[in-house]
């Protein structure tokens, strides 16, 4: 059996599944985010219910929003507790196995590319736009490992000039300390804030898309931006990866629209002769991250098994 585990500013979620990656059960329980003892024994006692279930003692990968430094310490902006803590260590000592950890958003790309809606792609790039803007990049079927585990941070680049002059937006202050970062236009607060820019009263992404399909002339506006602004960005990512395929998740890959757009949007931004690749949604929606982090455990454990 393979466990996978998220772990949320919120919430810890474990999945258990199968060997053939069906899920067999999963459950929920709140992260102790500032006390990284607690958060170890949360680990634990997780796994602990697993093995009991199961009868066995499944691989485990966990999934959690931050990475490994080259220290291999671990960073997260949303867990603070983790800062600079040897957690891969401490777990495999906790729970006596091989663990890997892996980015939650590259676990969602990993997940989509084994058996999801990215399956035979040699190159695919996934991006999560929700609360955040990240991506992950898969190569031959495998994340694309760098050398300070930062590939595909391309939330924290700055939004295109060409963008931030066309519509007048100011530098926005990013959480990361950066100024003008594209996850402050991007990502769903930003569609949000945009709204303000634009001078319009939307007081969330669902309110503005439910006003743009009855075609409130003002939704209509603020949506054309941000296609407008995503449709460069990805063509810019496009022009950096070339991908075969690229993957959306996060809250708002809900909004359909956007797959009906957004090649469209990407074509102006090309020069002579580039093309968009297909832009599709996850198959395994917010399942994504258990699931990718469940295959990153089961790998490293063959892996470890062969090495050893
Ligand atoms: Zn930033």
């Amino acid at each position: 059996m393979h466990y996978g585990l998220d772990i949320g500013g919120t919430k810890i979620e474990l999945a258990i599944f199968d060997s053939k990656l069906e899920l067999v059960t999963s459950w929920r329980m709140p992260t102790p985010k500032d006390d990284y003892q607690e958060l170890l024994s949360a680990i634990t006692q997780m796994v602990a219910d697993a093995d009991k279930k199961t009868n066995q003692k499944g691989t485990v990968g966990i999934g959690f929003p931050g990475f490994l430094d080259n220290q291999g310490r671990s960073v997260s902006a949303n867990i603070s507790c983790v800062n600079g803590q040897t957690i891969v260590g401490d777990t495999c000592e906790q729970l006596g196995r091989a663990v890997a950890f892996e980015n939650d958003v590259k676990a969602f790309v990993l997940s989509e590319v084994r058996g999801g809606a990215a399956q035979g792609k040699n190159n695919a790039l996934g991006v999560v736009v929700g609360t955040g803007f990240a991506g992950g990049l898969c190569i031959d079927g495998q994340l694309y490992k760098s050398r300070q585990n930062v590939s595909c941070e391309f939330g924290h680049v700055s939004l295109p000039a060409v963008l931030q002059q066309r519509y007048q937006f100011p530098l926005r202050q990013c959480g990361c300390g950066l100024l003008g970062c594209v996850e402050e236009y991007l990502a769903g607060p930003g569609l949000l804030w945009m709204c303000s820019h634009f001078e319009t009263d939307y007081t969330s992404v669902p309110i503005l898309v439910e006003a743009m399909r009855a075609n409130e002339p003002k939704a209509l506006e603020v949506m054309d931006v941000y296609i407008d602004c995503l449709g460069c960005y990805f063509a810019q990512l496009t022009l950096m990866y070339d991908p075969d395929i690229i993957v959306l998740g996060g809250g708002l890959s809900n909004i359909t629209e956007i797959y009906t757009r957004l090649g469209q949007a990407m074509q102006k931004y090309f020069f002579g002769g580039v093309i968009a690749p297909p832009i599709v949604a996850a198959m395994y929606g917010d399942s994504s991250g258990v699931r990718g982090a469940a295959i990153r455990g089961r790998d490293n454990a063959y892996n470890t098994a062969v090495l050893n």
